[in-house]
Order: C-alpha cells, then structure tokens, then sequence
C-alpha cells in the first residue's frame, strides 16, 4: 500500500519548484518508478509534485540549428514513433523500442527513465543496504548474476536505463532548472558512480527539474543503433546493452562514442573500444580488437562473469552491422 503524501500538480515550472522548495519532496514524471517506489518503503516523501500539467514539458521539436529538443514529460513511446528521432538518431530510437513494455512507454518519460532508481533486488527488497545508508551491500557476496562487472566500489548496481547510454553516445545535454538557476549537464556527466557517492544516483539536487534534452546537430556521416540483450524477449532490462555513434568518412570511422548498459552503475564509456575503431575501417580484425577491448579491465562477480562473453559479442555483432549498414 501506498503511505500518505501530499500531492500537487501545478501548471507552471516556477510553482513545481516552490513545491520542490518543501522538505522531503520528490518530483513525479510518469511515476512508474516513483510510485514503486513509495509503495515499497525505499524511500519515503511528504509531497509529491507531478510534472504533468506544464504542458511546455512535452514534444520532440526540430531545434534552429539542425538539432533536438526533447521534452522532459515526452512519453518514452512518442519518442519511440517519432520519425524525426528515428531519421536522426537511430541510437535513441532503438533505445527508446526496447524500454520495458507498451504500458510503461505510454506512462514513463524520457527524463524519468534518465532519473530512476535502481533495479538491485536488495535495494529494492527489505535490505537496509549501503546505498540506502545501511552499512553492507549485500549482493557482493550475494545474488549477483544481474549486478555490475565495471564500476562497482561498494555498491555493485548496473544502471538500469536504456535511453541514458543512446543519450550519451550521441551527446545530448540535460537543462536542468533550479530554484536560482539554469544549467547544462550533458547526460554522460549525469550519475554518479559509487566511488563518488554511493547514496545518489545523478548530480541533480531534489529541488532541480530536468527541463528538456538537447541533441546536437547529427554530423555528416553518423551513423547510430543501440541494442541490449535481455533474460525475457518481451520486456526486461539489459543484461548487456551497447550504444553506438560512429562517424564514418567513407569506410572509415572519424569518430567514435560508445557506451554501455548493463554494464555499471552508471553508463559506462569504453573508451578502448572508442580508441579501437578510430581511425579504422571496420574489418574483421578491427572489430575483434574492438570487441576485446570492451571487456578490458572488467572486475566480473562470482556470479556474472556471463557478461564478459556477452559483451564481447554483441559489441561485434553490433559493429558488423554498422559496417554493413
Ligand atoms: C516492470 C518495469 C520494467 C521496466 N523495464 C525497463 C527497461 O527495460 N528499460 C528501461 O530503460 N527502463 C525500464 N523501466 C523503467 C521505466 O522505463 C521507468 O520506470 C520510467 O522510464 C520512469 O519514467 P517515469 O516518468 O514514470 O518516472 P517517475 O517514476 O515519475 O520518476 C522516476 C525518478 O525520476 C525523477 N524524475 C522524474 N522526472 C524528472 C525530471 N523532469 N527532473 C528530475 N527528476 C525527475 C523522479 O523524482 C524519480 O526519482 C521499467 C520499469 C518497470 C516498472
Ligand atoms: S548493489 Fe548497491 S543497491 Fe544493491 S545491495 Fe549492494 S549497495 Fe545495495
């Protein structure tokens, strides 16, 4: 059962962030999430303030400068059909396709599903563990098949969205407003990883707002797909996902970002597999160098080291199809 809360859905942002102002409030985008949440004591709030009235939130719009805005409220299904995302930016799209199912497209935002909290059966379970301000993590040495195998230091998470990784791949940046100011974070600079702050999982504080998204222009010759491999065909989160945004002149790659899911708790940046392809045509020995590179320096649980494979193949996988495409 849900506990008690106030519950405010004004029609403007600046009277969201009065309301945000109060102790112990937590924003709410589609909810799906949040309400989880709530519901299963991992955290608590005394006011709930919806984002669903402030109609300037939502749409995805072409910007002046060939770019994308993407409003924080956009349903994650109206970025999943729109043409203009799916002609400019594979990597979101596929993204935005494979996130959990219909039901939740419809409900879930795109800037909730950047901001939700993780997927740990622990942490979501009745386990007061560190990243709830207990003292252990207990799937260390626990049930850990689903857990991390980069980034992991005293929390073991992987991050559980699936557009964060295509957002950071191809460059978008958060607008965030706060009760004083408006700033810019790009979403590959958005959460933080344990070895930071085991007890947050962005930079956002509780009284700033994700407003919109930006894409940058797509430079010529980008090409871009995400794709994740998951334990359920229908929906389930990445068991290992990778998004891709090469730059190609001709056959050969100018530039490279690569990130994966499933991976870490955060997006996780190979930068070997960056550094791989740069410069390089993708050919068979490129992408086995590629492929081995996205698993260098992996730490694998006792119960997850599946994903070192997994990973290997599908970062080949995915650039065989790029080469092809
Ligand atoms: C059964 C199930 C399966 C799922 N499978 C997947 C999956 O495969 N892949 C995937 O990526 N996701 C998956 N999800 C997550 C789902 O996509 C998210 O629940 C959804 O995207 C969150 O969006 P929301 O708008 O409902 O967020 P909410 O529940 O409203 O909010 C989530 C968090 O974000 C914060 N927040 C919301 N909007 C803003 C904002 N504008 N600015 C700052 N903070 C904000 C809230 O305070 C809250 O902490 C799954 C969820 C469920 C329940
Ligand atoms: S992995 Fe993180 S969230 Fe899960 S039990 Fe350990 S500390 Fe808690």
């Amino acid at each position: 059962m849900l506990p008690k809360f106030s519950y405010a859905r004004p029609d403007t942002l600046r009277a969201a962030l009065a309301l945000l102002d109060e102790r112990n409030a937590r924003i709410h985008g589609g909810g799906t999430d949040l309400l989880g949440c709530l519901r299963d004591r991992v955290f608590a709030a005394d006011t709930v303030v919806s984002l669903g009235a402030i109609a300037e939130l939502r749409g995805v719009a072409a910007t002046a400068d060939g770019g994308l805005r993407l409003g924080a409220m956009t349903p994650i299904v109206e970025i999943a059909d729109s043409g203009l995302v799916a002609e400019r930016y594979g990597a979101l799209a596929d993204a935005a396709r494979v996130v959990a199912s219909p039901q939740l497209r419809n409900q879930g935002t795109i800037a909730g599903n950047l901001c939700q909290k993780p997927r740990c059966w622990y942490y979501r379970g009745d386990f007061h563990c560190l990243r709830k301000g207990g003292e252990l993590c207990y799937a260390y040495d626990g049930e850990n098949r689903f857990h991390c195998i980069f980034g992991g230091d005293m929390c073991y998470i992987v991050h559980p969205s699936d557009t964060a990784p295509a957002l950071a791949a191809l460059g978008a940046v958060c607008r965030v407003t706060g009760p004083s100011a408006t700033r810019s974070v790009p979403v590959a600079a958005l959460h933080v990883p344990p070895s930071v702050d085991p007890h947050r999982e962005t930079v956002l504080e509780t009284d700033e707002v994700i407003t919109d998204i930006i894409l940058p222009a797509p430079p010529a010759g980008l090409r871009s797909s995400y794709r994740k491999v998951r334990a359920r065909a229908s929906w389930d989160f990445a068991l290992a996902g990778v998004a891709l945004a090469l730059v190609f002149d001709g056959d050969v790659v100018t530039s490279a970002r690569v990130f994966l899911s499933g991976a870490a708790p955060i997006p996780w940046r190979a930068a070997g597999v960056e550094a791989a392809v740069t410069g390089r045509k993708l050919d068979p020995e490129i992408i086995a160098a590629a492929a081995g590179a996205s698993v260098a320096g992996a730490e694998p649980l006792a119960g997850n080291n599946y994903k070192i494979e997994l990973f290997k193949g599908l970062v080949a996988e995915q650039l065989e199809a790029m080469a092809q495409s």
